[in-house]
């Protein structure tokens, strides 16, 4: 059966190398990176990942920012509080917790970040910058570059393999086929209008699933010995759990498991290395400004 990619321990180890890192800067050159979290409004999950994020900051000796706006704020209040970041020298990433209020648009929102400190990869030029050959963003998307970091780390080859992401939102199925792409395997999307899915998926020596459906791929759907990312986090009811439901992913784990090369669990997979991402963009975004090595 396969190999399961640990995402709950490297993100650990991600952070521990991070922290390590951080200090050094701070003893090298007294600079502590910094990250600047806009929060818009008051929904319960948006307001749970800020906090966790932060959290996680102050874990590796990052220092955050935030600013709490109503949700019935405008426009041009976000963007000020944006600019305000964007030249603030002790700010190395901004990051604008999504979804934003529906009576703003996102892109003008997230074209007022800096693209060098851009931390979540959302800015229009640094997802052009990704798209583009010969050419490298500023910064990586996180959930898709968690995703990137677990094939590595367990050793999984890329290049001119071939790789299937199911999903092809902006902040996860697009930016995991370009980085994909990127390191040279042979890039297939399925969608929500693609024919015969699991035919295609089938071809896959690497598969991210990014979809929003629970148990979607089935055991069937894998090639023997194929990389399995599974990024879907969905809850489906289950009455032995204290809390009435459970976390499952895109991907039927049981089915999978014993057909595939190596897997990600849900939870414990991709989960926790998007905020590892996260210290890591900013971390970087630091080194980058303060030209530190
Ligand atoms: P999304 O709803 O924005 O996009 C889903 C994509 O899946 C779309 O591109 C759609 O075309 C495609 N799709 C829908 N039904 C399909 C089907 N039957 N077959 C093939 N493709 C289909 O979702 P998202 O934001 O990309 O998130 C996807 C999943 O990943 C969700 O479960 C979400 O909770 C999870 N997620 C996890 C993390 C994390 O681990 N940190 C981060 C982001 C999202």
């Amino acid at each position: 059966s396969a190999k399961v990619i640990d995402g709950k321990l490297v993100a650990k180890q991600v952070r521990e190398e991070i922290a390590v890192e951080v200090t050094k800067m701070k003893d090298a050159i007294g600079i502590v990176p910094g990250l600047a979290v806009i929060l818009v409004g008051s929904r319960k999950d948006s307001q749970t990942y800020v906090r966790n994020k932060k959290k996680a900051c102050e874990a590796v000796g990052i220092k955050s920012y935030e600013v709490n706006l109503p949700e019935d704020s405008s426009e041009e209040e976000v963007i000020k509080h944006i600019s305000g970041f964007n030249s603030d020298p002790s700010v190395h990433g901004i990051l604008v917790q999504l979804p934003l209020p529906r009576h703003m648009n996102d892109e003008n929102i997230l074209n007022a970040v800096s693209i060098e400190k851009d931390v979540d990869g959302f800015h229009p030029l640094n997802i052009g910058r990704l798209a583009m050959q010969g050419r490298d963003p500023f910064f990586v998307p996180c959930t898709p570059k968690g995703c990137m970091e677990l094939l590595h780390r367990y050793g999984v080859e890329i290049k001119g393999k071939r790789a299937v992401v199911i999903g092809r939102s902006n902040i996860v199925g697009m930016p995991a086929a370009l980085l994909l792409q990127k390191a040279n395997a042979t890039v297939s999307i399925v969608h929500s209008q693609t024919k015969n899915p699991e035919q295609i998926t089938r071809q896959a020596d690497i598969v991210i699933a990014a979809v929003g459906v629970a148990n979607l791929v089935r055991g069937n759907w894998i090639k023997p010995g194929a990389a399995i990312i599974d990024v879907g986090i969905n809850p489906v009811d289950d009455p032995e759990s204290p809390r009435g439901y459970r976390l499952v992913g895109d991907v039927c784990y049981e089915e999978a498991s014993k057909v595939a090369g190596a897997i990600t669990p849900v939870p414990g997979g991709v989960g926790p290395m998007t905020i590892a991402m996260l210290l890591s963009n900013t971390l970087e975004s630091a080194k980058r400004i303060h030209k530190f090595k």
